[in-house]
């Protein structure tokens, strides 16, 4: 059976200093991201250049994604394998990213990761954007003699990402649990010993999201049959549909509610 998961991974497992520039001068927001995408490219972490700097540079101008404090999240998706394709930039003199609070970016973080690992921005890279909410851990960035410097400062940084597994500890595990609670919920108590074991079954990254789903919205499994998140409403992506249709035991997040979705519940 095919199942994906979310594995909470070190930065440092995707980040090597090569794809760190320590002291960036461009002029404009966009010969930046031609930089970045550039030293992706020597790195062979993308293969094609022109694609990965139109799809950021349009991201961009939907909304910048500059977060304030001197950072910018620049990030796209694009077909860059399992693992996300990560660039940093420092840019000690500052430069305009249109952020909110009217701020120049000296820190940018650009991230490209694959179509299918679905997923919002936001969830699967909260440990990064909050790490760069921290005055200090910005200050320590700035302050790091190099690129060396730079990656290492970072490489504890917890990303989440999708894995592949192939154990019994599934989408079944956790259509289960689903109910248990479910159940557990409504009467106030009971039924601790199922939940228990079918908590077992469960990697840990995928309860605590499990867990703040159901606090937030009561459940946290919701079908996609049609393409459609039955938790939001929102039609997926056409690519995203296909690939959750080729693999129907497989748990996917949904992009605008970051719910656990699911082909069809059996
Ligand atoms: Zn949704």
């Amino acid at each position: 059976m095919s199942t994906r998961y979310l594995k909470e991974v070190p930065l440092g497992e995707v980040l090597k200093p090569a794809q760190v520039l320590a002291d960036m001068a461009n002029r404009s927001k966009k010969a930046a991201i031609e930089e970045l995408v550039d030293l992706l490219w020597k790195q062979k972490l993308i293969s094609n250049k022109s694609e990965a700097v139109t799809r950021v540079l349009e991201r961009e101008e939907l909304a910048s994604t500059a977060l304030g404090h001197g950072v910018a999240i620049p990030h796209a998706r694009l077909e860059v394998g399992d693992t996300p394709a990560i660039a940093i930039g420092r840019h000690p003199a500052g430069i305009d990213f249109g952020a909110p609070d009217g701020k120049d970016v000296n820190l940018i973080v650009m991230v490209l990761w694959q179509p299918t690992q679905a997923g919002l921005f936001n969830r699967l890279f909260a440990g990064l954007v909050s790490k760069l909410a921290d005055a200090h851990f910005r200050n320590r960035l700035m302050e790091e003699s190099g690129a060396d410097g730079i990656a290492r400062a970072l490489s504890d940084v917890k990303i989440d990402m999708l894995a592949g597994r192939s154990t019994k500890c599934d989408a079944d595990m956790l259509i289960a649990l689903q109910l248990l609670e479910t159940k557990r919920r409504a009467k106030g108590n009971g039924l601790s010993q199922q939940v228990d074991l079918a908590r077992a079954e469960l990697p840990g990254s995928m309860l605590s999201r499990f867990d703040r789903l159901m606090d937030y919205y009561g459940e946290a499994l919701v079908e996609a049959p049609e393409g459609v998140c039955r938790g939001c409403n929102m039609q997926l992506s056409s690519s995203f549909a296909s690939e959750m249709l080729s693999n129907p035991d497989t748990v996917y997040i949904c992009e605008r509610c970051g719910r656990f979705l699911i082909h069809h519940i059996g």
